[in-house]
């Protein structure tokens, strides 16, 4: 027998609703009805059905659900009794009541009338959560009211999902005209990469994605045809011409084709990407991902400036239909797919510290008048516009647009960060722009519609789908250093100690987008061609003229650098007694102050070293020459050049060269050199 809703089964049988009641309850399903349907009253005290998305969480409760009353005055019914509510909505009433209330009431319920005691046996717990309709094929389109709902669930949320088909009772909520649903089960709704199979057809038509095998396999042959995927899509999809854009969109591509977690060292590790696109505006950013995502029907969108009243990663409404709420922003509801994060500069700065804890542990935790935590696992592809300039052309090197001191992002914050994109009004010549082809009439190898699919694919790898081709790891390891020593400056933390992760997470992209897998189409198998790409497109990134991250990273390198000799001649100048007729114990007392603190304010240098105006003038003005400090909001502060100085000079003041020591013979010559 197939299951069929009970208002389908009246009507097919004219039964009346007493023989419902007696059917066996696994063989009528509840009605199907959209989420704003719990306000008509005939469903009022009836069990439905409804398709929503979680979108936030109210309060919890911990209720007695069954007890047991054992009263001794005669005539009372309540002897030896127990009560289980099970999945009653008298539990509802229970939420708000005080404990003596609730004793009250468990009496009550017993039908004891007298002072008997209740016996707890089992408590429940009952979630308040903030639900929004989801589409569903059996309900009409066009009759969809997206208003949200306050409704309660027996138990506590699951926090795997967050599309559901929840199960439950309506309610005319005691207080108020409103009507509730206490829900009694919440099954999962499968998302689009859930509903993903792979098919020998599909497979088939993934070829084009295949670096054709009849190429020689050199690292050009590779890049050439990655660069032609990206050319193919600009001219059928995203329509934003010019060879930098198409690097734009490869980028874009590779960020939706990135696995969740990869693995690395033996462990699994985030595989997700974070991109940033900084640039001027009215350059086709935002519509070429857009576009993208309108092509292939997957990615979420939202604006750091409205990010509807949510925000990006949640908010607390201290009252929403009389209750308090914690709404979900933009990013967790976009786990386990992409997120494209518009004007992302107006993200307060406050607020990247929690969101880039959120991106790296793949989990958003709240811990304010409402705990809770969310999974996190989210593409994340931002988009920014510069803050403190009116176009990249004023930066003389467009990197800057993302140094902490003038960008939006702390050093923690940018770090996270796999690859920055920068774009700008100049990027494309004169002659890109007269090759800017009419459209394309020709039909594309790689349909929208198998783009989508090939996206699919990517999110459905798991774990043990990702593997490692011989030497690869071992070339991530070659690339990551090579990178480190070109773009490594602890200012623009982007290639760093932790470059090697980032190396692995794109050539992973890289191995997805290419389809390089084995027979059965199951697996992706990374290999070192791979990993020569992610070395390919970093350097294509970061050494075009719109960004110059190399020749900025090679002047902060230098700046940072302290030789022998820049030492010596620091030292003497700050330190020698007699070059500059001032007392160098003063001196001292003031180096000594920079040793400990990163931020020192004039006043704490004139109370610690007693040192006149103009005495110390002098000695910041020395400081200055010799590029050892910067002046900020808080006082000076030391520059990487400081700190190298100031640790030699601690070293060498705790244990003094011995000079003793050195042979008779070795004086003059090497010490003049
Ligand atoms: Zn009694």
């Amino acid at each position: 027998m197939s299951k069929i809703g009970a208002d389908d089964l009246i009507v097919a049988t004219g039964a009346s609703r007493a023989n419902l009641e007696t059917l066996p309850r696994g063989e009528i399903l509840p009605p199907l009805i959209p989420l704003v349907d719990i306000e008509r009253s005939e469903y009022v005290g009836r069990l439905v059905q409804t398709d929503l998305v979680i979108a936030g969480i109210g309060e919890t409760f911990h209720v007695p659900r069954a007890w047991k009353v054992d009263c001794r005055e005669p005539d009372c019914q309540a002897r030896q009794r127990t009560i289980d509510l099970r999945e009653r909505k008298e539990l509802l009433q229970l939420c708000r009541m005080s404990d003596d209330q609730v004793r009250g009431f468990m009496r009550r319920f017993s039908g004891c009338k007298h002072r008997t005691t209740a016996k707890i046996i089992t408590m429940a717990t009952i979630t308040e959560l903030l639900a929004f309709p989801v589409a569903s094929a059996t309900v009409d389109e066009s009759m969809r009211d997206y208003r949200e709902k306050i409704v309660v669930l027996l138990g506590a949320p699951l926090q795997s999902n967050i599309r559901y088909r929840a199960t439950g009772e309506v309610i005319a909520e005691p207080r108020g005209q409103r009507a509730s649903l206490l829900i009694t089960a919440l099954d999962r709704l499968q998302s689009a990469a859930e509903r993903f199979t792979l098919l020998p057809a599909v497979c088939d038509r993934f070829r084009v994605f295949q670096i054709p095998r009849s190429a020689s396999p050199s690292v050009d042959t590779a890049w050439d045809y990655a660069r032609g995927l990206a050319r193919d899509l600009t001219r059928h999809i995203t329509k934003i011409y010019g060879l930098h854009r198409e690097l734009l969109l490869l980028v874009a591509l590779l960020t939706f084709h990135s696995p969740a977690v990869i693995p690395w060292g033996g462990e699994p590790i985030k595989g997700v990407l974070d991109v940033l696109c900084i640039g001027d505006t009215g350059q086709g950013k935002t519509t070429l991902i857009r576009r993208l995502m309108a092509a292939v029907g997957l990615g979420h969108f939202a604006s750091g400036s409205t990010a509807s009243r949510a925000g990006v990663l949640y908010s607390l409404d201290s009252k929403v239909h009389d209750k308090r709420v914690l709404r979900w922003g933009a990013f967790p509801l976009a786990h386990g797919e992409l997120l494209a994060l518009d004007e992302s500069q107006n993200v307060p700065r406050e607020e990247w510290r929690e969101f880039t804890t959120a991106r790296s542990e793949g989990v958003l935790r709240v811990e304010r008048s409402i705990r809770a935590e969310h999974p996190s696992r989210v593409r994340l592809f931002c988009l920014a516009n510069p803050i403190t300039r009116h176009s990249m052309a004023e930066l003389q090197y467009g990197i800057m647009a993302i140094h902490p001191e003038q960008g939006f992002l702390d050093p923690q914050d940018l770090r996270r960060f796999d690859v920055v994109i920068c774009v700008a009004k100049g990027d494309q010549d004169i002659e890109d722009v007269k090759v800017t082809p009419l459209p394309d009439t020709t039909e594309s190898p790689v349909s929208p519609d198998l783009l989508r699919e090939s996206i699919l694919w990517a999110w459905t790898r798991q774990l043990n789908h990702l593997g490692y081709a011989q030497n690869t790891e071992r070339t991530i390891r070659k690339i990551a250093g090579v990178l480190n020593e070109l773009y490594g400056t602890p200012e623009i933390p982007l290639l760093i100690t932790d470059a090697h992760e980032k190396v692995a997470r794109l050539a992973f992209a890289f191995a997805a987008l290419l389809h390089s897998t084995d027979q059965t189409h199951q697996q992706i198998i990374v290999t070192p061609t791979h990993v020569w790409l992610v070395g390919r497109l970093l350097s294509a990134i970061y050494t075009h003229r719109n960004c110059a991250f190399d020749q900025y990273a090679r002047i902060l390198q230098q700046r940072s650098s302290l030789t022998d000799r820049d030492y010596e001649l620091i030292k003497a100048d700050l330190l020698t007694r007699g070059s500059n007729r001032e007392d160098s114990t003063a001196t001292e007392t003031f180096l000594d102050l920079f040793l400990t603190e990163d931020d020192v304010p004039r006043s704490d240098l004139e109370a610690a070293t007693g040192l006149g105006k103009d005495a110390l003038t002098r000695r910041i003005g020395k400081l200055r020459k010799h590029r050892l400090i910067l002046s900020g909001r808080r006082g000076y502060r030391k520059t990487a050049r400081f700190v190298a100085f100031l640790r030699q000079w601690s070293a060498e003041r705790a244990n003094p060269p011995n000079l003793s020591n050195l042979p008779e013979n070795d004086s003059e010559g090497s010490l003049s050199c």
